[in-house]
Parts: C-alpha cells; structure tokens; sequence
C-alpha cells in the first residue's frame, strides 16, 4: 500500500510550533500532549515526530530507532501520569476507523476504570 502525508495537518502544525499544545512528554522521536476533549482523567496523545499518517504507515516506514522511540514515549507517559493499575491505548486508523487527524497518533486513556470496548 502506498501511503500519504498532508503536512497541513493539526497535529504536523503543533510539531512545528505553529499552533500551541500541553506537552506531557517528549523525546527525539516522539511528542505527547493532552487531548483538547479529554474522554477519560487522562487522555494523551502520542504522535511520532516522523512525518507517518497512520499506525500502519509508521508500522511499514519508520526505522527500528523511530519506533522504539515512539514506544519508548507510550511508556513513559503511561508511568509518568500513574497508570500503572490499568490504560487504553487506541490508534483510529483511516475514514473507517474513526481517525480524524491523519498523523500517526495513540491514544493514552485511563484514570478511572473503563471497562470492556463494546463499540
Ligand atoms: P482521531 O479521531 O483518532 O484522529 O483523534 C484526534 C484527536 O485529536 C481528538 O481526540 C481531538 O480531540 C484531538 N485534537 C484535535 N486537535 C487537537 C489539538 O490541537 N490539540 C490536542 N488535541 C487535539
């Protein structure tokens, strides 16, 4: 599958530092910033710095270090905010998964009990 990128996405706007966002975290491969509509105590998103639109696109082009970096960064957003007894973590992939803003990004969910994903 080929992939593409739009550069003028939200998310590509906040990494240049052209729109504002409350970092949580960041190294050199990965941003972590709080959702704008939390939908759970904690709700962070992760985004890899790498120019990726979705799970699958970062998953076939970014190099080992880009993903362990990325991965690196979930983790540590996970025991920086003390989720240690338990998250949710959700990447929308495309129109049909529900993903509005098309760089790669994760949701870090938890903060209270969220019980089983029915939909
Ligand atoms: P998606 O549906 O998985 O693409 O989720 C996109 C998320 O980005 C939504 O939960 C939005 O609330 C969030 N969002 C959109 N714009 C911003 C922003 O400027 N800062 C932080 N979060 C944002």
């Amino acid at each position: 599958m080929a992939f593409d990128y739009d550069p003028g996405n939200v998310f590509a706007r906040i990494l240049r530092g052209e729109i504002p966002a409350k970092t949580v975290f960041e190294n050199e491969h990965a941003l972590a910033f709080h959702d704008v509509r939390p939908q759970a105590p904690v709700h962070v998103l992760v985004i890899p710095k790498g120019p990726y639109a979705s799970l699958d696109h970062f998953a076939a082009e970014a190099t080992a270090v880009e993903q362990a970096g990325f991965l690196a960064a979930v983790a540590e957003v996970c025991r920086m905010e003390g989720l240690e007894p338990g998250f949710r973590a959700i990447a929308n992939t495309r129109e049909a998964g529900g993903q509005e803003v098309p760089h790669f990004h994760i949701h870090i969910l938890g903060g209270r009990p969220l019980g089983p994903m029915l939909s």
